[in-house]
């Protein structure tokens, strides 16, 4: 008897096939598409030709292990699963290779995982697990590192710059950077707003900053060709076009319908990030919040236009705003710098968040209030009910894996994540799984953390608006 672990999911009308939707939302569709165009990023347009994949699916196939979602966690997992573990798995992407987050974000690759400071990581789990924790992030961001440097991927190496925009943020970021080299050992450093100036940007909002040694801005959809040449060339399968709609189990087996077949897999792992549909797998129903962000990228400054913003540095740079700002002078000199955007996907496309995000730099950096943006997108991430990753096996019954959660931070943990997940797929036992991030299934998040029933779901937006006004208040204001 065929046991269903998810209901079925409707597919987007044939005309709406290819192009891409800016209002795509993923508490609204089924699916996030079947081979949409990209969002019209910088970094699709500067990537190059796309290494070739494996095309829709087009017949029932088995498959041993199926990843669901090609962005950097689903890539990561196929390619570990094969270089570490000998397993060919089959990757299937309802869209193209790194359509989601992985082609939209900023590209700062940072030595963290989720958005906890890790003075809140010793706050919430204690010392002893908080410096565990700190040995398997700090070996995440080596897993990147060294996956950077197998891929031509634009690197740039320098740290992360975290910038007090009030003085007022100044004691927290002190406290951040002698918690981070007393009790963590790394060596970081407080500069002064002049240092800042001197050595790296002239940002109008800055008070002073914190410089973390660890941090790789890349460009990533370079990375992640990258990471899908390399898993391809040892045997997986990357299936694009080829959402999946229904899950099913039988056996053992799991089923996974897509348009053009039914793949049977005896394991499934699911990297499908803030673009996971409540209605893709039980596992995953209500799990996740989708949070947009936004991006814009301009066109290349002049010399004295880059001279009037500062640049002395390509490091990247975010900012103590709740809702921040994070940026960095890409080479060729144009300017990428991202924030917050609208809470749902039918509003994503009003100009007023971009405004926000223009008025933003502009603030920053006077200089640049004629540099025309050449590019301005915007993207799902993934936020967890703690602000922290999960890579689980939730049912220990099933073969059902998963590696999410990363809130706004995973280009470089997702590297890690995918790997650890191939360990678990693999069922290769380690001790890291002992740490919260492996050991804890993923929750109903609510914004407001107070009701947990998953009937509030649809309330979950009211909350984040409320949110938005008063983190807005309290940055600029109190
Ligand atoms: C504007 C923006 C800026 C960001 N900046 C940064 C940054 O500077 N630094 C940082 O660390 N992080 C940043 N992030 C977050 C970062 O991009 C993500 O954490 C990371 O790319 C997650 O990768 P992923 O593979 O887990 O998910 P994704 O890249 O989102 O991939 C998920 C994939 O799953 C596919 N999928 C979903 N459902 C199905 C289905 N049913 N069938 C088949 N396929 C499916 C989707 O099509 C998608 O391609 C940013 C995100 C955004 C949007």
């Amino acid at each position: 008897m065929l046991s269903k672990t998810g209901s079925h999911l409707t597919l987007p009308s044939p005309s709406q096939r290819d192009r891409y939707d800016p209002q795509y939302d993923p508490l609204v569709h089924a699916t996030p598409g079947h081979g949409r165009d990209y969002a019209p990023t910088y970094w699709v347009a500067s990537a190059g030709e796309a290494p070739p994949d494996d095309g829709a699916v087009h017949a029932d196939i088995d498959a041993d292990v199926v990843i669901v979602g090609s962005g950097f966690t689903g890539l990561a997992a196929a390619l570990f699963l094969a270089r570490e573990h000998g397993i060919r798995a089959t990757v299937l992407e309802a869209n193209q290779t790194a359509w989601g987050c992985t082609s939209r974000n900023g590209g700062q690759g940072q030595n963290a995982s989720g958005r906890l400071y890790r003075t809140q990581w010793i706050a919430r789990w204690g010392l002893e697990t908080a410096l565990k924790l700190d040995a398997e992030i700090r070996q995440g961001f080596e897993t990147f590192s060294a996956l950077v440097n197998e891929v031509a991927c634009d690197a740039q190496p320098g740290g992360h710059l975290y910038i007090a925009h009030r003085d007022k943020k100044l004691p927290f970021l002190q406290t951040q950077a002698r918690v981070l080299r007393d009790v963590f050992g790394y060596d970081t450093q407080m500069l002064s707003r002049d240092e800042v100036r001197e050595r790296f940007v002239n940002d109008a909002d800055c008070h002073g900053a914190l410089l973390e040694p660890l941090g790789i801005g890349v460009h990533p959809v370079k990375l992640a060709h990258g990471y899908l040449r390399m898993a391809r060339a040892l045997g997986v399968k990357v299936h694009t076009a080829s959402p999946v709609t229904d899950i099913s189990t039988r056996d053992g087996i799991h089923y996974l319908t897509t348009p053009g077949g039914v793949v049977r897999a005896r394991a499934v792992g699911f990297a499908t990030g803030g673009y996971t549909s409540n209605a893709l797998h039980p596992s995953l129903k209500n799990k996740i919040m989708p949070v947009l962000s936004n991006s814009l990228v301009t066109r290349p400054l002049t010399p004295q236009e880059r001279e009037g913003a500062g640049f002395k540095s390509t490091t990247f740079i975010t900012d103590t705003r709740t809702l921040r700002f994070y940026y960095r002078l890409l080479p060729g000199d144009r300017v990428q710098i991202g924030s917050r955007s609208a809470i749902t996907g039918a509003d994503a496309p009003h100009p007023r968040h971009l405004d926000i995000l223009v008025a933003g730099l502009h603030r920053k950096f006077p200089a640049l209030t004629h540099v025309d943006i050449d590019y301005s997108w915007w993207g799902w991430v993934d936020v967890s009910h703690d602000m922290m990753p999960r890579i689980m096996q939730p049912d220990a019954r099933q073969s059902v894996f998963y590696a999410l959660g990363y809130g706004g931070n995973g280009v470089s943990f997702s590297a890690h994540a995918g790997r650890r997940m191939a360990e678990r797929i693999a069922g290769k036992p380690n001790r890291a799984f002992d740490l919260p991030i492996y050991n804890s299934a993923l929750e109903f998040p609510n914004v407001l953390n107070a009701v947990r029933s998953p009937l509030f779901a649809p309330f979950r937006r009211i909350g984040q608006r409320g949110l938005y006004r008063w983190y807005a208040l309290r940055d600029e204001y109190l």
